[in-house]
């Protein structure tokens, strides 16, 4: 085998996993594939001793910190296909679609591939995703605290979000767009924290050229003025390696996972937002630091037979 640990993913989990790793003195390929879910965004928020770091930066810091590592390499690549086999598994990727595919070998993978948001194929939404359109009251919430806000969604998704939300704002207004099927109690309870309902078509956001909300048009051509729009979107995993190896996925197509960050597929580990749970960088950064020591532990008894 060519590495102790193959980590896909050089997100906030995969750089943290690689940290630890490079810490126990393991032979590690982080496989860079890509940009991080919160790209758009221009800050991290409630990231202890960085708040309101910028992605990118706080990627920089991780990647700088992997340097005294030297057991630790870090390439551009795009993982293709994982294969177990004897001892481990045998990985393709490519750096460019262009690249010829490079095949290696690892004794044991590390997933964290995170999540793509599925956004509503509305104008406005993808353009402003980040700052006008937001997806965490807990990351972005008390940017915009006290200000007319908009929660997107229908059924129990939106109630609950909306619930949540009025936390951070008195003024809220639900947006269904369209029929929203909310229940008699779910409109009671929105009802008495004065967030009022409207279940009209959506045509388009209107935002302004920093990608701030302005408002939202209806199909009936009215507006309503409007400082940022929560929504919780449905997710995709980012990769389909786990799918494809045959793991095992939760309900909500999350890769899942046993108490030692171990997927069904033996050998075969997972972090981050790829997993089920909470969605934060620092959680998904604990993640691949557990992930990791779980992952070092598991090598050093196949190292130390009884
Ligand atoms: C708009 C937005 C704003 C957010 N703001 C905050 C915030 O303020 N505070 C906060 O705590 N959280 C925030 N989050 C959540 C946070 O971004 C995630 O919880 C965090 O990025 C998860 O880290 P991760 O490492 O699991 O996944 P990611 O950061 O998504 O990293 C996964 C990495 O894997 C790579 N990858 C995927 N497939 C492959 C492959 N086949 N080969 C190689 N690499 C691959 C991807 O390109 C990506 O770089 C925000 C999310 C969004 C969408």
């Amino acid at each position: 085998m060519q590495y102790d640990v193959l980590i896909i993913g050089a997100g906030s989990a995969g750089l943290s996993a690689a940290l630890t790793l490079g810490r126990c003195l393991r032979k590690v390929l982080l496989a860079d594939g890509g940009r991080p879910r919160n790209e758009c965004s221009p800050g991290v928020h409630g990231f202890l001793t960085r708040d309101g770091v910028a992605p990118a930066e706080l990627l920089r810091l991780g990647h700088e910190q992997l340097r005294p590592y030297d057991t630790v390499e870090v390439q551009c690549l795009r993982i293709e296909t994982i294969r177990p086999q004897a001892g481990g598994f045998a990985a393709t990727g490519r750096g460019t679609a262009d690249d010829a595919p490079v095949t290696l070998t690892s004794r044991r993978v590390l997933l964290a591939t995170g999540v793509t948001d599925v956004l509503p194929p509305l104008p406005g939404f993808r353009e402003l995703w980040g700052i006008g359109v937001l997806h965490c009251p807990y990351c972005h919430g008390w940017e915009v605290r006290g200000q007319p806000l908009a929660v997107y969604g229908q059924g129990r998704t939106v109630t609950g979000l909306a619930l949540l939300v009025s936390r951070w704002s008195p003024d809220i207004v639900v947006l269904t767009d369209g029929p929203g099927h909310l229940t008699p109690n779910a409109r009671r309870r929105l009802r008495r924290q004065k967030i009022s309902i409207r279940e009209e078509p959506i045509a388009r956001l209107i935002g302004s050229p920093k990608r701030e909300l302005q408002g939202i048009e209806f199909e009936d051509g009215s507006r309503l003025e409007r400082a940022a729009l929560f929504l919780h979107a449905p997710q995709l995993q980012r990769s389909a390696l786990a799918a494809d190896a045959g793991a095992r996925l939760t309900s909500k197509g999350a890769v899942w996972v046993d108490a030692g960050m171990e997927t069904s597929i033996p050998r075969l580990y997972a972090a981050g937002d790829t997993t089920p749970g909470t969605q934060q960088a620092l959680l998904a950064a604990a993640d691949g630091n557990r992930a990791a020591i779980l992952i070092n532990e598991s090598l050093t008894r196949e190292e130390c037979p009884k």
